[in-house]
């Protein structure tokens, strides 16, 4: 605790499961923490919970000027900033690939691909703009390494973002910016429908009981490895996607 003292972090799904629990953690390791969710509200009341400085800012991230907006709001607030944790995501409605509409497609690839871009790219202009360094993570998923039966925009999209993540690596490792994904399994959250059904909540537990580890993970096993990866501690790992599934991607 304490290894991010005075560092400026934006999280973007910050209302969410794992985006509130990584906000609350970069938080509790002395950063200031703008907390980004089309639920600003929400963002809000979870930033006037933290410990330590934080604001939340209402914006849709798939959204052009509404990614500048909350990149202004941030620097408006702290000044600068030097850490970013791009993690909103949909998973969009289950559908069989013959009957997938363009608009379906479309629009989880708007939030999850173009979402996570626009994101990088304000992180980017940003530290040109303040000479400095700093550091990213994208939330991808166990998904981004498996295909499914019904979900193909959302499965689509996050491979998807693990080559934007290793572009950017590329891109800014001369630059000193560190760019990294982490890949959660199953983590019970808002993301999955609670009804009984195939890939609601209790299907989703009851599918992670059969994995290596034999549960579910916690929002806050997913933050403790964004907040590594952020960190100092990380300084020579880039363009790395770090499982954090209990063991289900090797079985
Ligand atoms: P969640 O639904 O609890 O949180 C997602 C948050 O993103 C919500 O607060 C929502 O309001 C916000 N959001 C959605 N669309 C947005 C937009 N256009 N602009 C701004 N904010 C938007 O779900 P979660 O499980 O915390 O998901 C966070 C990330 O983790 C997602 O990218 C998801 O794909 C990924 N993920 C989750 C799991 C899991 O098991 N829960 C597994 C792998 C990956």
């Amino acid at each position: 605790v304490g290894s991010l003292t005075g560092r400026v972090a934006v999280v973007t799904g910050a209302a969410g499961g794992i985006g509130g629990a990584t906000a609350a953690r970069l938080s509790r390791e002395g950063a200031s923490v703008v907390l980004v969710d089309l639920d600003g509200d929400a963002a809000s009341a979870l930033a006037a919970r933290l410990e330590g400085e934080a604001i939340g800012v209402a914006a849709d991230v798939s959204r052009e000027e509404d990614v500048e907006r909350y990149m202004d709001a941030a620097v408006d607030r702290f000044g600068r900033v030097d850490l970013h944790h791009l993690n909103a995501g949909i998973p969009g409605t289950p559908t069989a690939l013959p009957d997938l509409g363009v608009e379906e497609f479309d629009r989880v690839i708007a939030v999850n691909m173009r979402g996570t871009f626009l994101g990088l790219r304000a992180a980017f202009r940003q530290y040109f703009l303040q000479s400095s360094a700093g550091a990213i993570v994208i939330t991808a998923s166990i998904a981004s390494l498996r295909g499914s039966s019904d979900l193909l925009p959302y499965h689509a999209s996050k491979h998807g973002v693990l080559g934007l993540m290793r572009n950017a690596a590329v891109y800014g490792g001369p630059l000193g910016v560190r760019v990294n994904a982490v890949a959660p399994g199953i983590v019970p959250t808002a993301l999955f429908g609670s009804g009984d059904g195939p890939g609601g909540s209790a299907d989703m537990v009851q599918r992670a009981s059969t994995t290596p580890l034999r549960r579910a993970g916690s929002p806050e096993e997913i933050a403790s490895v964004v907040a590594f990866l952020l960190s100092d501690d990380a300084a020579y790992m880039t363009g790395e996607a770090v499982s954090v599934d209990g063991g289900a991607s090797i079985v």
